[in-house]
Parts: C-alpha cells; structure tokens; sequence
C-alpha cells in the first residue's frame, strides 16, 4: 500500500511547476489529487491524463484562490468528488522582484493578494474539512531567510506566510491538524523560465552561493511535501523546511 492510500489532497497552482510536480508525486504516492489552476487548463488537464494513466486518481478544477466563492467552490468541488480532504498545500503564488524606488500599489496587491490572501481563504475554507491527521503545507521561499534585495514585497508576503504557518499550528494542533511549510531556494520551473530567471544573473549568483553548486528541481520539493503530508512526519508541526542546496 502506497503511504498515501486513502488520502484526499488538493494542490493550489498545480497546472504547472512547483505545484505540478506535487501533484504528481502526491498521485504516485496513493493520494486522489486535485489540480487547481486559474488559467492553464489544458495544461491541468493533461496533468490529469498523465496521472490516471499511471494508476493515479486526479481531477483537475479552475479556481482563483484569491476569491473567496471560487475558493469555497472548489472545496465543495474536491468534497463532493471525492468524499474528504486531508492534505492542503498552499502552492500557488507569485514572484516579481523590484527596487523600493519602483513600488506600486499593483505590485504589492498582486503578491499579497496570491501569496497571503490566498493561503488564507483556502486554510479557511478546507481546515472544517479537515480532521485528524489533517495536514496543512505552505509553500513559503527562502526569500524569508535570505533576504534578497530589491525583493521588500515578496519577501514581505513570504515572512507573512511563515507567520501565518506557526500561527495555524498552534491553533490547529489541538485538533490534530499539523501545518508546515517548505521553503525552497531557486528551482527550475515554468515561472522561472517565463520571468527570466532562467539564465540571468541572478540563477548564477544563486549557484555560487550555494553549497551543492546547483539550483533545485521540482522534484526535491514534492518529496518534502510527500514527507509532511504523511505519517511519517506526524511529530512535525510549526516548521519550515528550507530546502535551498544549503544557502543560507
Ligand atoms: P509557476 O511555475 O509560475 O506556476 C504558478 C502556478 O500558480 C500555476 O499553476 C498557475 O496556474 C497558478 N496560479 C497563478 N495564479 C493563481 C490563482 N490566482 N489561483 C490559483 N492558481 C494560480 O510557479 P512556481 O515557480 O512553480 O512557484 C510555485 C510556488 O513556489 C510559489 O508560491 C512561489 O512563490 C514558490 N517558490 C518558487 C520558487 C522558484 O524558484 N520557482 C522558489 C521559492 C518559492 P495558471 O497558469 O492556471 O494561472
């Protein structure tokens, strides 16, 4: 039996990158998966496909985790489908760096509106549903640890993340619920490649910096939240899992 049978999870922002490669691996693992996207449908869909080809079970449903009815939609959605839910990750967010100089209101609402706003709808929307044994994951950044200039916002929306993840666990803890977050450095993805990060300068001085000498794969995050969301981590609560090749 694999180590998530009989698990419900639901991935946020799973259509692509970090999220995808979750829902992958919480599929391979036995859970039922629901890929959440907002506008890359046929790429969700064909996420599905690969992962009832290989023996998975998965559904694929459009919500903008920012709203609050599509948030408490597509909870319905995953209970009337599939009969429960036990693992959550926060996944979907976004990542634009700036100088102060060149702050707007935009793109301060535009993080804080995906990377905080929305982990809270939905830990509010599914945590009802959630019983014992439940568990919450954030997908948070290093950003939090590292610090990096000219990225005020969206390190701003990940220390609130990382805020908000001891916060639930102490809250959530009596009712058996466990809430962490993985923290991941630089990782090759289909928003690092679309925002030209890929092959910048800023993935070069991620590699000089890190001990391993490399940037991660989406791979190394989804065996972390394969870990949290099983029994194996059922000790572990109010952490943050840097997974970052050592950069500290
Ligand atoms: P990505 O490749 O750009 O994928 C983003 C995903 O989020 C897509 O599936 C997208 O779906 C979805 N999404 C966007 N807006 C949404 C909304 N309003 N509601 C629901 N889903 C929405 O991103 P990534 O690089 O994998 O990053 C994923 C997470 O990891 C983010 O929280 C990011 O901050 C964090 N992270 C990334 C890195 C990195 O180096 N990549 C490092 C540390 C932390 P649609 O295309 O359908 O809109």
């Amino acid at each position: 039996m694999n180590k998530l049978s009989n698990k419900v999870a639901l991935v946020t922002g799973a259509s692509k990158g970090i999220g995808a490669g979750i829902a992958r691996r919480l599929a391979s693992d036995g859970a039922k998966v629901v890929v959440n996207y907002t506008t890359s449908e046929r790429e969700a869909a064909a996420l599905v496909t690969e992962i009832k080809a290989a023996g998975g079970t998965a559904l694929s449903v459009r919500a903008d985790v920012r709203n609050k009815s599509e948030v408490d939609a597509l909870i319905q959605s995953t209970i009337a489908r599939f009969g429960g839910l036990d693992i959550v990750v926060n996944n979907a967010g976004i990542y634009q760096f700036a100088r102060i100089e060149d702050t707007t209101e935009e793109l301060y609402r535009q993080q804080f509106d995906l990377n905080v706003l929305g982990p809270l709808l939905v830990a509010g929307a599914a945590v009802p549903h959630l019983g014992q044994g439940g568990s919450l994951i954030n997908i948070s950044s290093f950003v939090t640890r590292i610090l990096p200039a000219d990225s005020a916002i969206y390190s701003g929306t990940k220390g609130a993340l990382d805020a908000i993840t001891g916060v639930l666990s102490r809250e959530l803890g009596p009712r058996g619920i466990r809430v962490n977050s993985v923290n991941p450095g630089l990782i090759e993805t289909d928003g690092t490649h679309a925002n030209g990060v890929m092959g910048s300068e800023f993935q070069t001085w991620n590699e000089q910096q890190t001990p391993l000498g490399r940037i991660g794969q989406v791979e190394e995050i989804a065996a972390i939240v394969s870990f949290l969301a099983s029994g194996d981590a059922g000790w572990v609560s109010g952490e943050h899992i840097i997974a970052s090749g050592g950069m500290r």
